[in-house]
C-alpha cells in the first residue's frame, strides 16, 4: 500500500448507525431489550399492520439532540420523517421510517487526534433518526429461514461525516471517537461486536494533487474496528488496480469478506429515487424549540474533552496518562474511585493510583478477558494498597507484586504485606549491613563502580535488593551505597 500512496490518495466518508438505548422502541412502546425471545417485544404497529398509527418516541429525540450537541451540529428547529420503501422478508410494513430531506442534526464537526499529535478537523454531514429492521435468521435449517421482528423498530440515529477523511487512521480514530461520545452520552452501548453499532465506510481514490473526487463505493455493515480498517485497504487496493489497468470504478455496493480479506461487490448501488422517499403522513412535524434544547444542553454529562481538562487541573497527570483513563469511561470512573478513597491525596499519589491502573489492572485484565465491571477487586481495595506506597512502607516493585496476590487471592493489601512480612526496611543500620555484606562478597564489582564504571550501580543494587528479600527502601539503597563506596 505504501507505494501506491506515493500516486494515489483516499478519499473516505463515514456512515454509523448506532442503537439508541431508549427503554422503547422508536414509534411504539415495545421494549428494546436485546436478549427476549424471539417475536416477543412486537405489536401490530412495529409490525406495520394495517391503520395503525406511530409515536414518536420523545427519549429517542432527547438522545439524538445530545448527540447532535456533542458534535457541534446546528438543530433543525422543525424536521420531517420520510418513508424508504423497499421490499425485504424482515421489514414486513415495506418501508422505513427515516429522516430523508431535513435530518435533525446537521452542520457539525468533530475533531480528531492522530499518533503523531496531528490534529483533523471531520465533518458532519448529518445526523437523523430512524428503525432498525427485524433479523432474517439463515443459520436454523437448510431449507428454512426464520425471522425474529424483535428488531423492528428499535431506533436507531446515523450519522454520516463528510468526505474529509483521508487515511485509514483518520478513519478509525474517527470512528472511536464517534463511539466514545455515543457512551459518556449514555445512549448507546458501544458495541460492534454485537451490532448495536455499525459503519458503512464510504471511498474513493483520487491522483495525489487532484481537486476532483473519484467515482465511490459503499462497503456495507462493517462490525469491528479491524474490519473497517481492513476492508478500507482491500478497498483501495481493488480501485487502485482497477483505474491502473485502464479501467474505471463503478457507483457500487460493496461487502466485505473478513477471512478473504476482500471486498466484492453486493449490488449496483441503489439511489435516492429507488426508494420512492416521501413525507411520512402519519407523523407530525418534530418541533424543537429552544426550552427544550436549553434543558437537553444542562443534561450532557462531562464529556471526554472537559474531562482530560479536569483530570490535568485536579491529579496533575501526564498527557499520556489522562488519554488512556478518559478514552474508557469506565476506566476513568474506576480511577477516581480509587483516588476519592486514598488517605494521602497529592500529586505522588495520584500518579501512583494511575501507574497500578494503567500497567497492573489495564493488564489483568487483558489477560483474564474480562471486563472492568467483572473485576473483584474493587477500587478500596487499589487505594488501600497505595497507602502502603505513600507511606514508603513498600516500594513500586512490591506494591505490584501484592496487586498479582490480591487479584489471585482474593486478599487485603494489609493482610497479604502482614503475612509475607513485606513493609520494607528504611533503617538505616539495617541496609548499611546488607549494603557491606555485599560490597565483600562483590569486591571487584564494588572497586569498578567506585573507579567510575556507572553502569555497576544497577548490578550492585539489584544484588543488595535481592538480599534483603525486595524489602529495601531502594531511595535509601541509592544513597547509602554511594556513601559507603566513598569510603
Ligand atoms: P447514501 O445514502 O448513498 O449512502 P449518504 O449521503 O448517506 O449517501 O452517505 C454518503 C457517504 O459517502 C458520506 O459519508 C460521504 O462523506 C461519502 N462520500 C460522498 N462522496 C464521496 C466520494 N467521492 N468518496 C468517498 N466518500 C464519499
Ligand atoms: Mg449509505
Ligand atoms: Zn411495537
Amino acid at each position: 500500500m505504501k507505494e501506491i500512496l506515493q500516486k494515489y490518495e483516499p478519499v473516505i466518508g463515514l456512515e454509523i448507525h448506532a442503537q439508541m438505548k431508549t427503554k422503547t422502541k422508536a414509534f411504539c412502546r415495545c421494549s428494546t431489550e436485546f436478549n427476549a425471545p424471539s417475536n416477543s417485544n412486537v405489536c401490530p404497529v412495529c409490525l406495520g399492520h394495517p391503520g395503525v398509527l406511530p409515536v414518536l418516541n420523545e427519549e429517542l429525540v432527547n438522545f439524538i439532540l445530545k448527540m447532535g450537541l456533542a458534535t457541534n451540529c446546528k438543530i433543525k428547529e422543525r424536521s420531517i420523517f420520510a418513508r424508504k420503501n423497499y421490499f425485504y422478508p424482515d421489514l414486513s410494513k415495506g418501508y422505513q421510517i427515516t429522516q430523508f430531506e431535513t435530518p435533525i442534526c446537521y452542520g457539525g464537526y468533530l475533531d480528531i487526534e492522530l499518533k503523531d499529535d496531528t490534529k483533523r478537523k471531520i465533518g458532519i454531514t448529518r445526523i437523523h433518526m430512524e428503525e432498525d429492521a427485524g433479523k432474517s435468521i439463515h443459520d436454523f435449517s437448510d431449507d428454512e429461514s426464520l425471522i425474529d421482528f424483535n428488531r423492528c423498530g428499535v431506533p436507531l440515529i446515523e450519522i454520516v461525516s463528510e468526505p474529509d477523511i483521508r487515511t485509514i487512521e483518520e478513519a478509525t480514530t474517527y470512528l472511536n471517537k464517534v463511539k466514545q461520545l455515543l457512551v459518556y452520552l449514555e445512549i448507546n452501548d458501544g458495541n460492534m461486536e454485537e451490532g448495536s453499532l455499525r459503519c458503512d465506510a464510504n471511498i474513493s481514490i483520487r491522483k495525489k494533487g487532484e481537486e476532483k473526487f473519484g467515482t465511490r463505493t459503499e462497503i456495507k455493515n462493517l462490525n469491528s474496528f479491524r474490519n473497517v480498517a481492513d476492508a478500507l485497504e482491500a478497498e483501495f487496493n481493488r480501485q487502485y488496480e482497477v483505474i491502473e489497468s485502464g479501467d474505471k470504478v463503478y457507483y457500487t455496493t460493496m461487502t466485505y469478506d473478513a477471512t478473504l480479506k476482500k471486498t466484492s461487490p453486493l449490488r449496483s448501488k441503489e439511489e435516492a429515487h429507488d426508494y420512492r422517499y416521501f413525507p411520512e403522513p402519519d407523523l407530525v412535524y418534530v418541533e424543537v424549540n429552544e426550552n427544550k434544547l436549553e434543558s437537553i444542553k444542562n443534561e450532557l454529562p462531562e464529556l471526554p474533552e472537559e474531562k482530560k481538562l479536569r483530570f490535568k487541573k485536579d491529579y496533575l497527570l501526564p498527557d499520556y496518562d489522562i488519554n488512556i483513563l478518559v478514552q474508557d469511561k469506565e476506566l476513568s470512573n474506576f480511577y477516581e474511585q480509587v483516588t476519592s478513597n486514598l488517605a494521602t491525596k497529592n500529586e505522588k499519589t495520584f500518579k501512583t493510583s494511575s501507574n497500578i491502573i494503567l500497567s497492573e489492572v489495564l493488564r489483568v485484565l487483558n489477560d483474564e478477558k474480562i471486563d472492568l465491571k467483572n473485576l473483584k477487586l474493587k477500587p478500596v481495595n487499589i487505594s488501600e494498597l497505595i497507602g502502603f506506597v505513600s507511606r514508603n512502607e513498600i516500594n513500586n516493585n512490591t506494591a505490584k507484586d501484592v496487586f498479582n496476590e490480591m487479584f489471585t487471592t482474593g486478599k487485603n493489601a494489609s493482610e497479604i504485606i502482614k503475612e509475607k512480612n513485606l513493609i520494607q526496611v528504611s533503617d538505616d543500620n539495617l541496609i548499611i549491613e546488607i549494603i557491606n555484606k555485599i560490597i565483600l562478597e562483590n569486591k571487584s564489582e564494588a572497586d569498578r563502580y567506585k573507579s567510575g564504571e556507572s553502569k555497576l550501580k544497577g548490578v550492585l543494587v539489584g544484588k543488595i535488593m535481592k538480599e534483603s528479600k525486595g524489602k529495601a527502601n531502594p531511595q535509601k539503597v541509592n544513597e547509602l551505597l554511594d556513601k559507603l563506596i566513598e569510603n
